[in-house]
This record gives C-alpha cells, sequence and structure tokens, in this order.
C-alpha cells in the first residue's frame, strides 16, 4: 500500500468519544482543506477528525501552523478560495432538533450558510478588529448581526445590543453603543467582538486566539467572561490556542495536532496528567508548569516542522521524535483509541 493511500486509511478510521453520539454538536471527519499554490499544495488540514460536545469546550492546541486556525476556519467556510479548497470530508452540524447538516455540502453564498454563520456557529478572533469595522459605531455593528438573523425594529435591536455590552461587563453601554472601535482599549474590543458574536445566542463559539493579544490580567477577565457566558447562554466553545495554560482552565476536552492532523484527543485531565503522543509529551515538557520539580528543566521540542508541501511516508512527528522506532519511518500510525475517549496516533501504543 502506498503512503498516502496508509494515511488516508488511518484517518478514516478514527473515532472520537466525546461522551455519547446524543451530546455531539458538531463532528468534523476526515476533513481535508488543502491551498493550491504555485510552488505545489500545502495540506493544511489533511484527515481531520475532531468532535465537539454540547456545552462543552474544546481546547485545540498545537504550534503554528498545525492547521488548527484553518481547520475551523474551514467549518464556518472562510477559506479563501481559490487558493483555498475544502476538498474532501464532512463538518455535521447536529441541531436540537434532531436534524443535521453537512456544512462542506453548502453554497457558500447560500441563505442556510448565512444563517448558520453567526446565528448557530461564531467566532471570535485574536485581533477584534478582524471582525470590527472601523468605520460604524460597535451598536450599530451588534445590532445589525442581530437584524440579520432575527425579525426585530431597529430600535429593539439596538437595545439587544445595549444589552449584549452590559452582559459583557462593558460599563455606561448605552454611551459606549455610539463610540467607534479606535475609541475602545484592547480589551474593551474583544468584549464588543464577544457581545457581536453571542447577540445571536449561537450554539458554538469558535474563539481563535482570543486573548493572545491582551495583557495577562485582560486575559484572565476576558476568560472568566468566556466561561460566564458559556452557561448563560448554553454554548459549545472551540478554544483555539498555543496557551496550555489557558486549556488547562477553560477546557472539557482537548485536541492536540500536528502537521494537518489532531494527534491526540483526549479529556483536559488526561492530557496533562496521562499524555500518550510523544508530541503531546513534548508540548508538556516545553511549558512553564507550577509545581514542576526543579530537576524537570523545560526541554523545548528539537527538529524543525516539515514543510506542508513535503510528501511525507510514515509519522509526521518521526523525525523530531524521541521515541521513533523503525515502523515510524514506514507508515502513519491510525488515530484511534487506546483507552475510553482518550485517542492517539502514535505506534507506541499499539
Ligand atoms: Fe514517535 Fe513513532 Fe509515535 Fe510517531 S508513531 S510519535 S515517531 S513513536
Amino acid at each position: 500500500m502506498s503512503m498516502t493511500m496508509s494515511r488516508q486509511a488511518s484517518s478514516r478510521a478514527a473515532k472520537i468519544d466525546d461522551g455519547g453520539a446524543d451530546d455531539t454538536i458538531l463532528e468534523l471527519r476526515d476533513l481535508r482543506t488543502y491551498f493550491f499554490l504555485e510552488r505545489g499544495v500545502v495540506k493544511a488540514v489533511d484527515g481531520v477528525n475532531v468532535a465537539v460536545g454540547r456545552r462543552k469546550t474544546l481546547g485545540v492546541v498545537g504550534e503554528s501552523g498545525c492547521g488548527k486556525s484553518v481547520t475551523f476556519r474551514s467549518v464556518m467556510r472562510l477559506i479563501q478560495s481559490p487558493p483555498g479548497k475544502i476538498v474532501d470530508g464532512e463538518i455535521l452540524l447536529h441541531r436540537k432538533d434532531g436534524d443535521t447538516v453537512d456544512i462542506v455540502k453548502l453554497d457558500p453564498r447560500s441563505r442556510q450558510l448565512r444563517d448558520i454563520r453567526g446565528a448557530e456557529i461564531a467566532m471570535i478572533f485574536q485581533e477584534p478588529m478582524t471582525s470590527l469595522n472601523p468605520l460604524h459605531p460597535v451598536g450599530r455593528q451588534i445590532s445589525e448581526s442581530v437584524l440579520l438573523h432575527q425579525s426585530m425594529s431597529r430600535r429593539a435591536a439596538l437595545e439587544r445590543a445595549e444589552e449584549m455590552l452590559n452582559r459583557v461587563h462593558i460599563a455606561d453601554p448605552d454611551r459606549r453603543i455610539g463610540e467607534y472601535p479606535h475609541q475602545l482599549s484592547g480589551g474593551m474590543r474583544q468584549r464588543v467582538m464577544i457581545a457581536l458574536a453571542l447577540s445571536c445566542n449561537p450554539s458554538i463559539l469558535i474563539a481563535d486566539e482570543p486573548t493572545t493579544a491582551l495583557d495577562v490580567t485582560v486575559q484572565a477577565q476576558i476568560l472568566d467572561l468566556m466561561r460566564e457566558l458559556q452557561s448563560e447562554f448554553d454554548s459549545a466553545i472551540v478554544l483555539i490556542t498555543h496557551n496550555l495554560g489557558v486549556v488547562s482552565q477553560m477546557a472539557d476536552h482537548v485536541a492536540v495536532m500536528y502537521m494537518g492532523r489532531v494527534v491526540e484527543y483526549a479529556p483536559v485531565y488526561e492530557i496533562f496528567h496521562n499524555p500518550k503522543h510523544p508530541y503531546t509529551i513534548g508540548l508538556l515538557n516545553s511549558v512553564p508548569v507550577l509545581g514542576r520539580k526543579e530537576d524537570n528543566r523545560l526541554v523545548p521540542i528539537t527538529g524543525m516542522v516539515p514543510s506542508p508541501m513535503d510528501e511525507i511516508r510514515g509519522c509526521a512527528f518521526a523525525e523530531r521524535c524521541p521515541d521513533a522506532m523503525e515502523i515510524c519511518w514506514e507508515q502513519s500510525p491510525e488515530f484511534k483509541e487506546h483507552e475510553p475517549g482518550h485517542s492517539a496516533a502514535c505506534w507506541l501504543h499499539d
């Protein structure tokens, strides 16, 4: 069997247990998003299988360029085409009424997709100015988003905007709704973006590095706010971050990504106390952990991430892996469950 085929087969076999199919709100099956460039094809997402539980938080971690943002931009159908394209897989949104829709099959310009974006799945970014329009007052931006998805008068939508600013603890919301993004601090802009994202009460909030650009105190406030709003709005959260500290505080489950794939998935406690994949262990060893013994110094992961254009034979982590064996260079390990709810793609566990 060629290596490419064996890698495809392995990702198809992966099955995520997030506590029961009835609790799953979003399911990615063998998702592949490629970028077709003049110099070659970048397989940014190359067979991702992951599930998000209703009202749960999934932390998605991995180094820059591992595909975590592209995976969830694909869910929102925010991949610029060309050069990007979802070439295979399914993105299944399981609605409360039992209906399931495959987002991959929707026309990017369709009304159905527009309704899903914002009203069912909303996304916030590291830099609020990505989503906020500098030319309009923030209140108007929130109210227009509300009007797009719900039928109500302009006045009621503006009242909803003010209420949302209040919900995200912005003082003087009646004054702030008339202000422009540049008149607000970075932390306040991030709160406005959360208000904008939650204004239509989506079932899923995707947060892409939402606190990376903020100082530590504001970061903690925003995370507290997200937790508070999650229980109030009953939303599931996908938290994309490179910060394992944030993941340990926020997530119920964690997906560790490497080279466009999920290489380990488990409940958060398992990831921190019983990691199975050498890449996860490397990530944990390379960040400061409270209570770490003095002789357990920080150890960076050695080597470089291969080019996403390389055709890789065997395990994509083999060049950097301290435990690599002969088989690792030959065959890609299957991503599979090794303990209940704990999956990994690594020959060490086969
Ligand atoms: Fe390391 Fe082999 Fe496991 Fe890959 S499959 S992570 S090379 S031990």
